[in-house]
């Protein structure tokens, strides 16, 4: 997945219904091949330089930061229909996580499942450039939830923090939080 960043997500319209228009991706994936007018414009203004060029889209990562919510969900269906996450990307799912926002944590849940598969390919991910740094006991159940169902499934990704070269802080953290949500699954038996 390719990301740019820009400096506002708000545009002034040129068209007859609409003052501004919120645009959080560059390209469509759709490719159709009439003659798309956001394709050319794009075209004419140079920002791309040609079909194959638009036809891979471009994630605006201040969209995942922006405050208005829509555009961060809208931003993150967007990211279902790309190939691969960028850890800049990852960073800030991990933070988007922390929200209280149903929609948001569903809309967050759906990407992480897309992209990172397993609890072995979730540790490797997290130990990337120390990108466990970046959760707090929120993100941290928020994880739980979505990749572990079972507490058999819980020990092989115990195993793996306790044995990694994470900071203490950050190890106990995730530790007490496995633990507390081992005690939830086992009352729920
Ligand atoms: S933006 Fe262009 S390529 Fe994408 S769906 Fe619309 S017309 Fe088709």
């Amino acid at each position: 997945m390719l990301k740019i960043k820009r400096k506002s997500l708000l545009y002034k319209s040129g068209v007859e219904y609409a003052d501004y228009c919120i645009n959080h991706v560059e390209g469509c994936s759709h490719g159709c091949k009439f003659p798309c007018y956001a394709m050319n414009m794009k075209k004419r203004c140079g920002v791309i330089k040609d079909y194959k060029d638009w036809i891979k889209p471009k994630i605006v990562e201040n969209a995942l930061v922006d405050e208005y919510l829509p555009i961060k969900i809208n931003s993150l269906s967007t990211m279902l229909h790309f190939d691969s996450l960028p850890n800049s990307l990852l960073k800030k799912l991990i933070g988007l996580l922390s929200s209280s926002d149903s929609k948001l944590i569903d809309s967050c849940a759906r990407v992480f499942k897309k992209f990172i598969i397993n609890d072995n390919q979730l540790f490797e991910i997290l130990s990337y450039k120390n990108n466990y740094m970046n959760m707090n006991k929120h993100s941290i159940r928020r994880l739980l939830i979505i990749y572990f169902k079972s507490i058999f499934d819980l020990e092989n990704f115990r195993k793996l923090i306790i044995n990694s070269n994470w900071d203490n802080v950050h190890k106990e953290m995730v530790l007490k939080e496995l633990y507390t949500f081992e005690q939830i699954l086992l009352k729920n038996l």
